[in-house]
């Protein structure tokens, strides 16, 4: 069997909770919300430092679990803040070890994402941004789904917290834990929506908490140039850049974007982003489609192209999707490709597909919501009929 489907009858949900869900908020989030609750102003700081290790250090999801703070205070605090997780509605694994999530934040706001441990010690969730996305990436599936509404922080680090939650990695000082990279490489263009994703990550990076360094991110855009160097100031994140093809004429016809942004202006943001060095290097991630961008020639375009930028190419095999309209270029011809890149200085690692057998590959993330909704909404009419 490919894939192992697993119930969540036993994970919390809290649809009909009306309490404030302090689970995924920073410290000054957390902090207005005891203030207005009335906690005397000079304990506020202290309070917030207390709540924010229980969550994000240890992971609780009782108030009995925060036994420094008194009693009588978390008996005050439980009816009016929760602990509780979003509603996980299906949690699939594949056969090489990858956990797709698919998790409901709200009615209709369903977000995946993917857990790839890695042969060593590591491991990295891939979160998304977005639910959908504006853009419109002829050869990724999340592209053909519109967009429904930019994340919250929150909502964001909710998929950290769900993952580890299911991956059983409390608390963060645990040794070996797996989750210890994230990269923003699910649903949605993160560039479109840098607030909430700068957000996030100062809470998922916060040394008292969740605790991943920041040069544990990556960040992956398709080239939204005028954040690039404002979100690497802002988050100190690695960046990866979304390319596929090397020269504008190809690039416009896969990625619109490219006419808003063309290459020039995105190679020049990339050469100017905050902190770049040859530790500290760009990622390019290049899709390999047969007959379309996988000639010697491109090859030559890239190398070209990536000239005086510290920078790496992740070579990455065309996952295919229901109704695309492009095949993944032979792996001999991916090879040669590597080889041309790779002889020219840049590390071009072959990305092993993960996940393919649940849909949770690259550029895969979006049908499983809208089945989802179909299958619902099929639910529903029988209701109704009945
Ligand atoms: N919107 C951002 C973040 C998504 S990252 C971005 O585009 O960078 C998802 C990565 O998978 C991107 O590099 C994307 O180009 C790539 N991708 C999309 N569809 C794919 C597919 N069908 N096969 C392999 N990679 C794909
Ligand atoms: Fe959106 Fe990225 Fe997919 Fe392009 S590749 S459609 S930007 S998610």
């Amino acid at each position: 069997m490919a894939t192992t489907l697993i119930s969540n009858a036993d994970i919390a949900t809290t649809e009909s909770d009306a309490r404030i869900r302090l689970v995924g908020l920073g410290r000054k989030e957390i902090a207005q919300h005891l203030t207005d609750f009335g906690i005397e102003p000079k304990k506020v700081r202290m309070r917030t430092k207390q709540i924010f290790h229980w969550i994000y250090n240890y992971g609780v999801t009782d108030w009995a679990q925060m036994t420094n703070i008194a009693k009588g205070l978390r008996a005050k605090l439980e009816p009016h803040f929760s602990l509780a997780r979003p509603e996980i509605i299906e949690r699939q694994i594949s056969v090489d070890g990858t956990r797709k999530y698919l998790i409901r934040m709200s009615p209709g706001v369903e977000v995946e994402s993917v857990f790839i441990p890695d042969v060593s010690k590591t491991g990295a969730l891939c979160v998304s941004s977005q639910v959908g996305c504006t853009l419109t990436c002829k050869f990724c599936h999340t592209g053909t789904q519109k967009l429904v509404r930019n994340l919250t922080a929150q909502e964001i680090v909710l998929q950290v917290i769900a993952a580890r939650d299911d991956l059983g990695e409390w608390p963060t000082t645990q040794e070996k834990r797996k989750l210890t990279n994230i990269v923003f490489m699910g649903m949605g263009e993160p560039l479109y929506n840098t607030q909430q994703v700068g957000d996030s990550l100062d809470i998922i990076c916060d040394p008292e908490g969740l605790g991943i360094g920041r040069r544990r991110i990556t960040v992956s855009t398709s080239g939204v140039v005028p954040e690039i160097g404002p979100m690497g100031a802002r988050t100190s994140a690695m960046l990866a850049i979304s390319l596929h093809a090397a020269n504008d004429e190809l690039r416009e016809q896969i990625m619109p974007i490219n006419r808003k942004y063309p290459l020039k202006e995105l190679m020049q943001a990339c050469r100017d982003y905050p902190g770049l060095s040859n530790s500290r290097r760009i990622t390019f991630e290049y899709v390999m489609l047969k007959g379309v961008n996988d000639s010697p020639k491109h090859a030559k375009q890239l190398i070209n192209l990536l000239k005086g930028i510290p920078a790496k190419v992740n070579l990455i095999p065309f996952n295919p999707w229901p109704g695309s309209d492009y095949e993944c270029s032979d792996w001999e011809t991916i090879e040669s490709f590597a080889d041309i890149v790779n002889r020219a200085g840049y590390a071009s690692p072959i990305r092993t597909p993960r996940g393919r057998d649940i849909l949770a590959a690259c550029g895969q993330l979006k049908s499983e919501s809208e089945k989802r909704r179909a299958s619902e909404i099929r639910a529903e009419q029988k209701q109704q009929q009945s």
